[in-house]
């Protein structure tokens, strides 16, 4: 019998899972849900599909703890956004392996990470791991979109399948070098997307006659410049002030000395702190007349926000009126996702400490908040879950990789998924071996 290397099973399985078109909408995860678990039953590993509809099944599978110790869920996503295939240099969907990369929709948004998760749970299986608590490693539908098929939904409709003290998930393990020191970025907290509608009201007339008009499209502007404009006022959240102190060696006591600390180290250091100190307001989309000649009642304007994780609407909302004083306009919240976070301090903390000094010896894992929003949220929120993104990633320069992230030519690095499954090994046997 040939006998297969760690990393040669992680590359397999996720050139398989590429050539499954799990595109949402509208998804289609139960053909990978069913590789997976031929994959893991080969292997020892107990699996169940949990599906709202047929066709977007969610994946659990499980060693069983031995009763003293706490749950560790391994969590990933199997769907994918859109490709055109016009764009790639190969086929999107081919999972070929080229130049120790393998190429595809996925690769890195996510079906890396959900290869490596696998072979992590199905070696340790099959060399008889006994984890004091339960390992869990859990594949699910719909998070780019978020239409309530995957983890919301495991998380209402089968807590007692997905329940963990500790998650580890996607959204962090990017390498940096800060001030000369080597970094892995583990991500514990996110920040709130909130966007909300500007809608400014006037009065409707032939554009031929402008004064029997009130023009809400005009009326807009001087609102728009004065979002625009707008910087709201810094504060230093933990992550920050932890991430400056293990970078600095001492932490920075304000905000605005955060930031100047960063300037320091590197301009693109400050751009990615800054948006962590702050709420942002982005006007993006703006709506009114449909016609050529005739004067808008009605400007709907879209505004792109991101909150601190303590933040909530409300206060946000208080804020934009202050900005904008009184008129003809009206505020609506559009939805307010994620804002969450982890303490850092943390059995799963040490972990990831631990993995990385033994990774790179002299580099060290800086916590991190990330603009954006992941399952980490509902897990969170459900059983207040110790849920942090970190896949370590060295191998590919970390601006190539942040641009080909839902975009042409995805691609991840063998070297990487190799490191990815020793992570999880690690930290499977690390907070569950004892
Ligand atoms: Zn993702």
């Amino acid at each position: 019998m040939a006998t297969m290397t760690l990393r040669g099973e992680v590359t397999e399985l996720l050139q398989e899972l590429i050539r499954v078109d799990t595109t949402n909408p509208p998804g289609n995860e139960t053909r990978a849900a069913e590789l997976l678990r031929d994959y893991l039953e080969d292997h020892g590993v107990a699996c169940e599909l949990y599906a709202r509809v047929p066709e977007r099944a969610n994946l659990v599978a499980r060693i069983p703890g031995r009763g003293s110790g706490p749950n560790l869920l391994l969590l990933s996503h199997t769907d994918v956004v859109l490709a055109d295939p016009t764009e790639w240099q190969l086929d999107p969907f081919g999972g070929e392996v080229r130049s120790g990369e393998v190429w595809g929709r996925g690769a890195l948004d996510m079906k890396g990470q959900v290869a490596a998760e696998a072979v992590a749970i199905a070696s340790l299986a099959r060399e008889g791991f006994e984890p004091s608590g339960d390992l869990i490693f859990a594949a699910t539908a719909d998070e780019e979109v978020g239409a309530g098929f995957g983890a919301q939904w495991l998380c209402e409709a089968h807590p007692e399948a997905v329940r963990a003290d500790y998650c580890i998930n996607e959204g962090g393990g990017d390498r940096f070098v800060l001030d000369g020191k080597a970094c892995y970025a583990c991500s514990t907290a996110e920040k709130m997307s909130a966007p909300f509608r500007l809608r400014v009201t006037g009065r409707s007339g032939h554009a031929s006659m402008p004064n029997i008009a009130d023009n809400a499209l005009v009326k807009a502007a001087p609102l728009i410049e004065k979002l625009g404009a707008y910087r709201a006022e810094r504060r230093l959240i933990p992550e920050v002030q932890a991430m400056l102190q293990i970078v600095t060696g001492e932490a920075p006591t304000s905000a605005e000395e955060a930031l100047a600390r960063a300037r320091a180290i590197s301009p693109v250091f400050a751009d990615l702190v800054e948006p962590l100190l702050a709420m942002t307001l982005s006007p993006t989309m703006a709506i009114a007349s449909q016609k050529r000649n005739v004067i808008p009642a009605v400007c709907d304007i879209t505004v792109d926000s991101r909150l601190l994780p303590e933040q909530s609407p409300d206060e946000q909302q208080a804020i934009v009126r202050e900005i904008l004083g009184d008129g003809d306009y009206e505020l609506e919240v559009l939805e307010a996702h994620g804002g969450s976070r982890s303490p850092f301090e943390s059995p799963l903390w040490d972990t990831v400490e631990a993995f990385v000094a033994q990774a790179e010896p002299g580099a060290r894992a800086v916590p991190a908040c990330v603009a954006g929003f992941t399952d980490s949220h509902w897990f969170r929120q459900a059983f207040g879950t110790v849920a942090y993104g970190f896949f370590p990633a060295r191998a590919m320069d970390v601006e190539l990789m942040a641009r080909l992230v839902h975009s042409a030519d995805e691609r991840v690095p063998v070297d990487d998924l190799e490191l990815g499954v020793d992570w999880l090994r690690f930290a499977a046997q690390y907070m569950l071996g004892g």
